[in-house]
C-alpha cells in the first residue's frame, strides 16, 4: 500500500464533511437538509458532481438515490454497495449520514486510485432519504432500493406545509418515468460507516464498534384528557389536570426503563399541552412517546404507529 494516495484520502475527508455541512447550514452550525428541500437538492447535486470527478458512474434513480458505481471485470458478480442517507433531522449534525456517504466515495476514489478497476462492482450511495423528519414516514430511500416501497407510496405522505410527498419529489425533479427504477437486485452486501449516535464509545473509551444488531423502535401517540379550568380559583381537589397526569406517567416510564436495564430505553420526546397557557389548568395533553417527533395524528386513544 502507497502511503501518498492513503494520506490524501484521509486529506480529503474533512473538507468534503464541511462542503457538506453547508448545504442546509444555520448560523449556529446546525444542518437542515430535509428531504426534496432546496439544500437537499444542492447536496446530492453536489455529491453527484464529485463522484464524477472521483471517476464513477454517477446516477440518480427516480426517487433521488444518488448512486456512484466503480464497474467490477466479473460480470454478473454481487455488487459490494457503501454509503449512506443525505437528508438530516431539522437542526442535525454533520456527520449523521453525510460521514458515511463522504467515507465511501473516499474509499471508492483511493481504491480505484491505488488498484485499479476492481473485480467485484463497488458502488456509494447517497440514500435520498432515512430520518422520517419531513414526512412521516422514514426508509423512503433504501425502502424503494429494496420494494419495500413503491413509487404509488408518494401519493399519501404529507408535510407540515401540507406538500404531499409526491408534489415534493416531483419539484425536486424526481419521479419521472425516465429516471433508472429504484429496485436493486444483485446486491452481495451493503456496507455503512456511521457515526455514534449516543455516548457509549466515548465513555468506554472505544474509536469503532461493530454493529451486530440495530435499534428497534417502537412509536406510541398518547392522548391524556383532563378539564381546562381557571388555574388560580380551582381547588387542587377539584382538577383533573392532564399535564400533571402525564408527567408521572413520564417518570413511570422512565423508572420501568432504568429497571428494566439495557438495552431498552424509552423515551417522550413531544408534549403538546393543551391549551398551554400559564394561568389554565392544562385539558388535554397530547403526549408525544418516541425517539423522535412525529407529526401529530388525530386524537384518540392509545395508538400504535410503525416502527
Ligand atoms: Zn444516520
Amino acid at each position: 500500500m502507497k502511503a501518498g494516495p492513503k494520506a490524501d484520502a484521509f486529506a480529503e475527508l474533512t473538507p468534503l464533511l464541511e462542503r457538506l455541512a453547508a448545504f442546509g447550514a444555520d448560523e449556529r452550525g446546525a444542518v437542515t437538509r430535509l428531504l426534496y428541500s432546496q439544500p437537499w437538492l444542492d447536496a446530492q447535486t453536489f455529491l453527484a458532481e464529485r463522484m464524477r470527478m472521483a471517476g464513477l458512474e454517477a446516477r440518480f434513480d427516480r426517487v433521488g438515490n444518488l448512486y456512484g458505481r466503480l464497474p467490477g471485470s466479473l460480470p454478473g458478480a454481487p455488487v459490494v454497495l457503501t454509503g449512506s442517507h443525505i437528508d438530516t433531522v431539522r437542526s442535525g449534525g454533520r456527520y449523521d449520514g453525510a460521514y458515511g456517504i463522504a467515507a465511501g466515495l473516499l474509499a471508492l476514489d483511493y481504491l480505484k486510485r491505488t488498484c485499479g478497476a476492481p473485480r467485484r462492482t463497488l458502488e456509494v450511495v447517497s440514500l435520498c432519504e432515512e430520518e422520517g423528519s419531513r414526512f412521516p414516514l422514514a426508509y423512503w430511500g433504501s425502502g424503494n432500493a429494496t420494494g419495500a416501497y413503491r413509487l404509488e407510496d408518494a401519493s399519501g405522505p404529507v408535510d407540515m406545509d401540507g406538500i404531499t410527498l409526491k408534489a415534493a419529489m416531483t419539484s425536486s425533479g424526481f419521479g419521472r418515468g425516465d429516471l433508472p427504477d429504484c429496485l436493486r437486485t444483485g446486491l452481495g452486501a451493503f456496507v455503512e460507516l456511521h457515526i455514534e449516535q449516543g455516548v457509549v464509545l466515548e465513555r468506554t473509551g472505544h474509536a469503532i464498534g461493530l454493529v451486530t444488531t440495530i435499534v428497534g423502535q417502537r412509536r406510541y401517540a398518547l392522548t391524556v384528557s383532563g378539564a381546562s379550568n381557571h388555574a388560580g380559583t380551582t381547588p387542587m381537589s377539584m382538577r383533573s389536570d392532564a399535564l400533571a397526569g402525564a408527567a408521572e406517567m413520564i417518570a413511570a416510564l422512565e423508572r420501568a426503563a432504568t429497571e428494566a436495564g439495557d438495552p431498552l430505553v424509552a423515551t417522550v420526546g413531544r408534549l403538546e399541552v393543551v391549551p398551554n397557557t400559564p394561568n389554565v389548568i392544562p385539558g388535554g395533553s397530547p403526549v408525544h412517546a418516541g425517539p423522535s417527533p412525529r407529526p401529530r395524528r388525530d386524537a384518540g386513544s392509545v395508538r400504535r404507529s410503525d416502527a
